[in-house]
């Protein structure tokens, strides 16, 4: 997860949950503000009506002692009701200002005209009867008091006291209801203000975190190509593989169908690194990967495992020879030539093949048996499609075992020489001998190269090996006819040391072997991977002498471009060519152009495999000039040689006597 956004993410919660709770606590503060402030207003309102109410009813009451006053002062004439009389009188005026001061000025100004005149007509009548009773005329100042003007007076009064008091009612009514209605806006507000400030806070934070859960959401996206991708090629890598390789496996059980598992070793991709550099490489690969991925469905796998590894799984219909041919389509798929930074380039691959459920239904267990399958394959040659089988296991493990006795067989002289007889197709004697490796194991019997030149290969054991073989070869073979050349075999890996040709002069000089009666025969696929090392260990070897053979050709990859420009001897057909031109008449074609080949650069060709006297006789014909193979003889111990050597030479004369008869 993106860190900075996530934390930013998390300060703007924490700052909007706190704006929420300030925000919140301002609401219920607002509306607790605005109850009593409503409570108040209200309150006040209440006590003004109750308070005006009593005023009102209070100048009635003073009115009727003011009437009653008046009425005993008139009949009695007696001083002292006038004085209550008139001591009464401020008290209704107080009242009436008290009652006025109370009410609202508009209410009040109505109230104390009305109760002004209608007091003031009261108070005149009265304290005319007053006089009127003072100077004894008692029935008129009884009737003025009871008369209409004075009765309706009161009326006036006790009718305008009335409306003071229903206008005070309503007032308060009123003054409560615009309070309510205050009370009311400022709760909307309040609560409108609120949500507006929940609204944008929520708005902030979803805004805020949904960025953070989209940044988030492309960090694990990401992560997770990275976990599960190879970066160079985008196919799957190893971790992921296993996990597909799982889900493909339960579905063959599921549906009974079969899958193939193909493990790609890309050959020669060392040599294009070391010659054009990483980039183009990495060129290559994508290039690759690009071809692989083509070949591939969408229900099925494909991933790079290493350097030049890839593992592609596909589903297999019933026929047996479906996984073989998807492993074909491959390799031919990456064979293709490409151009990579304007280089054209070309590389092959080597497979093996294990099926699920046949071979295995365990991811980890299919990936070790195809892997079992293409080091078996790359044992064979390269280009070549194994599939797992059962022995193949026992082959590793015998190959680990191997390895382990090697270092000390080649010690101990357990790897000798063996010689097979080079002949001249033309004359049938014979040339020279190919130096073969064999190891006379104590307790397994005799080990063909096939199996232990591999593992010395892998265990950096085949220099010392080599060398093992080659002095005890030229020992045996130094005091031979001085005509006879001895041809020994150098591998790839040789190749690369700088030394490679000083020590083998060395050992030349140590065993006081002529160098131009050695021959040392290079395949060409050894060629491809380090040219440069390979040129200059060809140049020295042939200052000195030594003679340089094309081993195994037309298999490799080498151009032709090397034939001519390195200094070879000789050119060594292939085996395999001289099985198929057995097998079908019309290969002889392509010994025959390698044997023009030979001719066009002035080089001998030399046939391997040859096992028949038709094999010869077609290869006479052809223009081949020399031949090695069972025919002739299988490869010997050098006691044997000697024995060998004559009966080859009794063959000889019985044929040139056969071919003079014929
Ligand atoms: P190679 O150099 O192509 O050797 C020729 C192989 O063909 C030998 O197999 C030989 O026994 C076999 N051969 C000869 N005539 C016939 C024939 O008529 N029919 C058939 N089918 N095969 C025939 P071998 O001895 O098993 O050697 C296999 C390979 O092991 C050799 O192939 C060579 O590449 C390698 N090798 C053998 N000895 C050495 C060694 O001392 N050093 C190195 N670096 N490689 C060696
Ligand atoms: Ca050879
Ligand atoms: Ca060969």
């Amino acid at each position: 997860m993106n860190q900075p956004s996530a934390l930013q993410a998390a300060q703007t919660a924490k700052r909007i949950v706190l704006a929420s709770l300030l925000g919140a606590c301002a609401v219920i503060a607002t509306l607790l503000g605005e109850r009593v402030a409503f409570q108040r207003s209200y309150g006040e309102a209440m006590v003004h009506a109750r308070d005006a109410a009593d005023l009102g009813r209070k100048i009635l009451l003073i009115d009727e002692r003011l009437t009653l006053t008046a009425k005993l002062a008139a009949e009695t004439g007696e001083r002292r009701w006038q004085l209550r009389y008139e001591a009464n009188l401020p008290i209704m005026r107080q009242t009436i200002d008290q009652a006025i001061a109370l009410a609202p000025p508009s209410i009040g100004r109505r109230f104390n005209a009305a109760i002004t005149e209608a007091n003031g007509s009261l108070v005149r009548l009265e304290r005319e009867a007053l006089s009127l009773g003072a100077r004894g005329a008692r029935d008129e100042a009884r009737s003025m008091l009871e008369g209409d003007a004075y009765l309706s007076a009161k009326k006036q009064l006790e009718q305008a006291s009335r409306q003071f008091r229903a206008a005070i009612d309503d007032h308060a009514r009123a003054q409560a209801a615009t309070a309510q209605r205050e009370a009311n806006l400022l709760q909307t507000i309040a609560v409108g203000a609120g949500l507006l400030l929940f609204a944008f806070l929520w708005r902030r934070l979803t805004t805020d975190l949904g960025r953070t859960v989209v940044d988030y959401e492309q960090a694990t996206a990401q992560i997770e190509t990275l976990a599960n991708q190879d970066a160079l090629t985008g196919l799957l890598n190893r971790t992921r593989l296993a996990e597909e390789l799982e889900q493909m496996i339960a579905r063959c059980q599921r549906t009974g169908e079969q899958a193939a598992l193909i493990l790609l070793d890309i050959d020669r991709l060392r040599p294009i690194n070391d010659q054009y550099g990483h980039a183009v490489g990495d060129g290559v690969l994508k290039f690759i990967g690009q071809r692989i991925a083509a070949t591939v469905r969408n229900d099925e796998i494909a991933a790079r495992l290493g350097a030049d590894e890839f593992a592609i799984a596909v589903y297999c219909g019933d026929n047996p020879e479906a996984p073989m041919r998807a492993a074909r389509r491959l390799i031919n798929a990456i064979s293709v030539p490409m151009t990579v930074d304007g280089h054209i380039i070309e590389v092959g691959a080597t497979a093996g093949v294990a099926m699920t459920p046949t071979d295995s239904t365990d991811a980890n267990d299919l990936l070790r048996k195809a892997d079992v399958a293409l080091v078996r394959a790359k044992i064979e040659s390269r280009g070549n499609v194994r599939c797992f089988q059962g022995q193949m296991d026992a082959e590793i493990r015998e190959r680990g075992l191997l390895q382990s006795e090697l270092r000390q067989a080649i010690v101990d002289g357990q790897i000798v020489p063996y010689f097979q007889p080079l002949v001249d197709l033309a004359t049938d004697t014979v040339v020279g001998f190919e130096v073969l490796a064999r190891w006379l194991h104590p307790t397994r019997g005799l080990i063909p190269p096939d199996t232990f030149i591999p593992v010395a290969e892998e265990s950096g054991l085949i220099g010392e090996l080599t060398f093992a073989v080659t002095r005890a070869a030229l020992e045996h073979s130094h005091n031979w006819d001085q005509a006879l050349t001895i041809a020994i075999n150098v591998s790839q890996r040789q190749l690369h040391d700088p030394w490679l040709a000083e020590k083998i002069l060395a050992l030349l000089t140590e065993t006081g072997f002529q160098p131009h009666r050695l021959e040392v025969e290079i395949t060409e696929n050894a060629l491809v991977s380090d040219l440069g090392t390979a040129k200059y260990i060809i140049q020295s070897l042939r200052n000195q002498g030594v003679k340089l053979a094309l081993d195994d050709f037309g298999t490799g990859y080498s151009s032709l471009s090397h034939l001519a420009d390195l200094p070879f001897d000789k050119i060594k057909i292939d085996r395999s060519f001289i099985k198929t031109m057995r097998e079908q008449a019309q290969s002889a074609t392509i010994v025959r152009s390698i044997v023009g080949l030979g001719r066009s650069l002035g080089l001998p060709t030399l046939a391997e495999g040859v096992e028949t006297i038709e094999d010869a006789n077609t290869l006479r014909d052809i223009g081949c000039t020399m031949a090695q193979g069972y025919y002739y003889a299988r490869p010997q111990p050098a006691a044997d040689v000697p024995a060998m050597l004559r009966q080859l030479h009794d063959n000889a004369r019985g044929t040139s006597r056969h071919k003079r008869r014929a």
